[in-house]
């Protein structure tokens, strides 16, 4: 079965998101390795290496080790959010740099959660795990707290770097994630993206690409985790994503200043990263 989005509303889009995730969640971090020949791996560590975590050239003064919140969303597994912790903790010295971990499933939440135990307890200790749908961050809970308590608002202005990896093409409006993003984000803050993209410059390559993926995931995913359909799913995702630029716009409409191009190739248009800093 083919997953035929442009028919769905937002709301089932939201449920079969929510359906594939819960899904893949224990199988997720061996998933990535086979489908990307571990290529996420590098894209993660060089996104979070441009963000240079912990690090605040504005800072005046001869030590540049200011307090951050950084805000990863769709945070998934914590592959983004342990290696903000690392950089900024270990490399940058910076013990005050803290991370909100948020994502629409507890199951992904979960594992993370769990992962985070061999994290040094100075990590553990600065890292916050919490349900957050990134289309309204008005309405976030902890991690596995009573559905029927009160929600928590992320406050305007409260966040100095927003990330999001391999997240945002599964969310229904992404307009509105860019709006909350602008709205949670500090002035001088920056919101960052890694996620798949188009290869469409390199038409030769771009040919073999869709093969592998089209062909090949959906199978991987069948063997490996038993899912056919939710590789299927993530493979359609990708091809449904804006491309480079359009996205590019999209973050520029949202109130956010772009500097050169707006985005970073990586392996070609496999991935991409684009930044945006609220003015
Ligand atoms: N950032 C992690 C990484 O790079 O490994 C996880 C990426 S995983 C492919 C995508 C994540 O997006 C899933 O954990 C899923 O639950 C989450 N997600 C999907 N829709 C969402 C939404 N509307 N709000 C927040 N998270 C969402």
């Amino acid at each position: 079965t083919h997953f035929g989005f442009e028919t769905v509303t937002e709301a089932e889009k939201r449920e079969r998101v929510a359906g594939v995730f819960t899904s893949v969640a224990e199988s997720y971090d061996r998933m990535n390795d086979l489908m990307s020949f571990g290529w996420h791996r590098i894209w993660k560590d060089h996104f979070v290496a441009s963000l240079n975590p912990g690090f605040s050239p504005l800072t005046s003064g001869p030590d540049p080790r200011a307090p951050q919140h950084i805000l990863d969303i769709a945070g998934g597994t914590g592959d983004i959010a342990f290696r903000m912790l690392h950089t900024a903790h270990n490399i940058n010295r910076n013990p005050d740099v803290r991370v909100t971990i948020s994502d629409i499933n507890p199951a992904m939440l979960s594992v993370g959660k769990q992962r985070s135990q061999s994290l040094p307890a100075t990590q553990q200790a600065v890292l916050n795990f919490v349900e957050a749908n990134a289309e309204d961050l008005t309405k976030t809970r902890p991690l596995h707290s009573d559905p029927s308590a009160a929600t928590i608002s992320i406050p305007d202005q409260s966040v100095d770097l927003y990330t999001v990896a391999f997240g945002i093409r599964n969310f229904s409006n992404i307009p509105a994630a860019l709006r909350e993003a602008y709205r949670v984000l500090k002035p001088g803050g920056v919101f960052a993206c890694l996620e798949f993209s188009k290869v469409d410059k390199h038409p030769l390559f771009n040919a073999v690409y869709k093969r592998w993926s089209f062909g090949a995931i959906p199978l991987i995913g069948q063997l490996v985790a038993g899912d056919r359909d939710s590789y299927q799913y993530l493979v359609e995702s990708i091809e449904r994503f804006p491309s480079q630029e359009e996205f590019r716009d999209m973050i520029v409409d949202a109130g956010f200043v772009v500097g050169g191009q707006g985005y970073e190739d990586l392996t070609g248009g496999v991935a991409a990263i684009h930044k945006g800093m609220k003015p």
